[in-house]
């Protein structure tokens, strides 16, 4: 509110502003054009007394007159000029400060929305495993009971843990992430993933294909694994149930490359650029449905970026979202005994 009154009070002074210099402009031309009638009519007094002219015409095409019509003109265009640079200085100046204030309000409300998703995320699992925990000291409950409650437990333990690394990655890759760069296989590094997250979301189908011969790429596990993790979540939550994932790799044009395919709800073309921002969000009910923090992409493109890597959205054939990074080739290092393809 109180932000809303001083923009309203700041309009008014600078239409106040834009409107004074107006009239001032205004005043000045005719000051301009009285001081140059009193001035010319004097010569022309002066020139008829001393006998130099004798009509009116003869005092307009004397030189003295041509010279004095020259200096009005030029002192004309000249606060003409002033005035079409102030009012365009101002209008522009405007136009920064509006901008400014409204990226400064949204990005409010990003922050706004931020915790109020982040305070969700957290105190649901909390909320699971104190129930859970409950549950087992309350009742007495036969073994599978308790094995059941615990694994519940133990998985919305872990889906803590994933939120808090990745709070501390959104942190990290903010100001000071250093990547760890080490020899990665990454056969087994997307194996393990996949198998993590398809125990985690029995429902979903995904697949691997893998076009790499057998080699070490050099990169920040923990980094690349949730490059991995954060997009092809991001390609369950934002598809209807089962979804179809799809992360395929391979050397193209000389570089490493690393889709993520899914059949989804898909990311409209306006949107693309702004999903990479911290805490943005589309503010679309088919994806807004589906828990988040916003942080997901930002992470990708920060690790992808620091890895020398690139990132581009498109949309996927015939639906959903594509994610396509590029490594340099030079990341990646052949073994050379090997002898077959390893896939999976
Ligand atoms: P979030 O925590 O909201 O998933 P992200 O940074 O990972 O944050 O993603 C930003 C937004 O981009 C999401 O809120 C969602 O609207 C959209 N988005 C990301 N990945 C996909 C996808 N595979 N399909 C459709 N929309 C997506």
């Amino acid at each position: 509110m109180q932000d809303k009154r001083m923009r309203l009070l700041s309009n008014i002074v600078i239409a106040y502003m834009l409107v004074a210099f107006a009239w001032w402009s205004v005043l000045l031309f005719v000051k301009n054009r009285d001081a140059f009638n009193a001035k010319s009519e004097y010569l022309q007094i002066v020139m008829v007394a001393e006998g130099n002219v004798d009509t009116r015409e003869e005092f307009y095409k004397s030189d003295i007159y041509k010279s004095l019509a020259k200096e009005y003109e030029r002192q004309e265009w000249m606060i003409f000029g002033e005035a079409t640079f102030f009012i365009i200085s101002l209008i522009l100046g405007i136009w920064l400060i509006n901008r400014g204030y409204r990226n400064a309000m949204f990005a409010a409300q990003q922050r706004r929305n931020f915790l109020l998703s982040i305070t969700h995320e957290l105190k649901s699992p909390i909320a699971s495993i104190r129930l859970a925990f409950e549950t087992i000291f309350r009742r007495d409950l036969d073994k599978e009971k308790v094995n059941m409650l615990s694994t519940s437990g133990i998985k919305e333990s872990d889906r803590l843990n994933d939120l808090v690394n990745n709070l501390l990655l959104a942190a990290k890759v903010e100001s000071a992430y250093q990547p760890v760069m080490e020899s990665l296989d990454l056969n087994l590094l997307f194996t393990e993933t996949i198998d993590r997250l398809t125990e985690k979301y029995p429902s979903a189908n995904l697949s691997l294909e893998f076009n790499l011969n057998e080699g070490e790429f050099e990169g920040d596990d923990f980094g690349i694994r949730s490059i991995v993790i954060n997009l092809i979540e991001n390609a369950i939550k934002y598809s209807p149930d089962p979804a179809n994932v799809e992360l395929e790799t391979g050397i193209d044009d000389n570089q490493l490359f690393l889709y993520i395919k899914d059949e989804g709800y898909g990311i409209p073309p306006s949107e693309r650029k702004r999903i990479f921002d911290q805490f943005y969000r589309i503010g679309n009910e088919d994806t807004r449905r589906a828990k988040g923090t916003g942080l997901g992409l930002f992470i990708v493109q920060r690790v992808v970026n620091a890895h020398d890597g690139k990132i581009n959205v498109l949309s996927n054939s015939p639906k959903g979202t594509r994610f396509e990074i590029f490594f340099p080739r030079k990341r990646f290092t052949e073994r050379k005994a090997t002898i077959s393809n390893n896939k999976s």
